[in-house]
């Protein structure tokens, strides 16, 4: 049996270029808090993001957390169905209710002409996500956000480096907030980031996320313990180094791809417009009624062929025990996500996947593509 293809896989720099972080870490035992490193990350991912103000975290989730706080949002928050579980889940642990609104079926996100219906007098945020680093229509939300006096807070777990226009797409909305998960296109093992606008908001963040302490012996905030150490924060100032190698590779991995999947009837992959610069963050590829199986069914010949896909995003929060019994989580008014969360299939990308790899995988499409087809003509003839 051939070796097991994942659908994603770490970016790890050579060990040998971490050791000499390691060993100054050991010699200042300056292990964590604002250390030397963590405020060289901070400065370094700003600038390369392009973006003012950027607060590190221990991960993305609690980074979301902070979000919700540092802007003291209240009542009900919109959100997407289409997306990882913690979206959502920050804004319930903040006691707060989600209302669910349908995506568009191109992009995956939002659809920013369904918000204005799920306004009550209670919402005070929006909080969209940037599905696979595909930007949401941020002047469309932006334009609806301040219509109603709302908040805009961006999951953008997925969006590290894109940018619009030339811009960082992480300069839309009142925050914007990262994940540098194992799994994610730049990792610090676990850890994220909140991006704001202006330092006064900074601080707020910098201040929640360390137990509302600004010196010794003030606490202006019920703040929590959200701080990236000094191990994770020189990993990151590593990874940086080798982040747009890893980008240009998985673009080169999504073309290959494209071209190699455009001939195959009724899947597509998920498309970009021409003026984003994304990150291939993901390889999605939608499975039609026309082709040859399910979707389900294409993800199990996958996996007899030791190719591990992922149904991102399958199930659909709104499906799960704690969100089912919201009215905004009915599958009727949620009709595009119920449907796209059905077809989809995410395939291994990653910059060390090689093109026999890409072969296999688009193999075992090809042939389940012309299976039932065939089986037709069979019994046809
Ligand atoms: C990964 C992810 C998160 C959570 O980030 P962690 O760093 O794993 O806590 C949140 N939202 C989305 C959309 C994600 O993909």
């Amino acid at each position: 049996m051939r070796d097991n293809i994942y659908v994603t896989s770490p970016l790890l720099p050579p060990l040998e270029e971490f050791t000499p972080y390691l060993e100054e870490i050991w010699q200042s035992k300056h292990l964590t808090n604002s250390g030397p490193f963590h405020q060289q990350l901070e400065e370094a991912l700003a600038k390369y993001l392009g973006v003012p103000y950027l607060s590190l975290f221990s991960n993305g989730t609690i980074a979301l957390l902070t979000a919700l706080q540092a802007l003291r949002i209240k009542g009900e928050v919109i959100t997407t169905p289409y997306s990882f579980v913690a979206t959502a889940h920050t804004i319930l642990w903040n006691s707060l209710k989600p209302v669910f609104v349908d995506i568009d079926p191109v992009t995956c996100n939002m659809d920013p002409r369904k918000i204005e219906a799920a306004i009550t007098p209670e919402t005070t945020a929006i909080l969209p996500v940037h599905c696979y680093g595909i930007p949401c229509n941020t002047d469309e939300i932006q334009h609806i956000a301040e219509m109603y006096d709302l908040r805009v807070i961006y999951d953008a777990a997925h969006a590290f480096g894109v940018k619009q226009k030339g811009d960082s797409i992480l300069n839309a909305g009142d925050l914007s907030v990262l994940s540098f998960h194992a799994t994610k296109v730049f990792n610090t093992i676990e850890g994220g980031a909140i991006v704001s606008r202006d330092l006064r908001m900074k601080q707020r963040i910098d201040h929640l996320k360390n137990f509302g302490f600004v010196n010794e012996t003030t606490v202006v905030a019920t703040g929590i313990n959200g701080k990236m150490n000094e191990v994770q924060a020189a990993f990151g100032l590593l990874q940086l180094k080798h982040v747009d190698d890893a980008l240009t590779k998985r673009r080169r991995i999504y073309e290959s791809y494209q071209s190699k999947l455009q001939q195959i009837h009724g899947v597509r992959l998920l498309e970009k417009s021409p003026d984003i610069e994304w990150n291939y963050a993901y390889a999605a590829l939608f499975v039609g009624p026309e082709f040859g199986c399910s979707r389900d069914e294409l993800y199990e010949a996958m996996k007899q062929e030791n190719i591990f896909t992922r149904r991102y995003f399958y199930p659909l929060i709104s499906e799960f025990p704690m969100y089912r019994g919201l009215p905004s989580a009915q599958p009727d008014v949620l009709p595009i996500a119920t449907n796209i969360s059905s077809s989809v299939l995410c395939l291994p990308i990653y910059p060390t996947l090689t093109e026999d790899d890409i072969d296999r995988v688009v193999g075992v499409i090809l042939r389940m593509s012309v299976n039932i087809a065939e089986n037709t003509s069979v019994t046809a003839a």
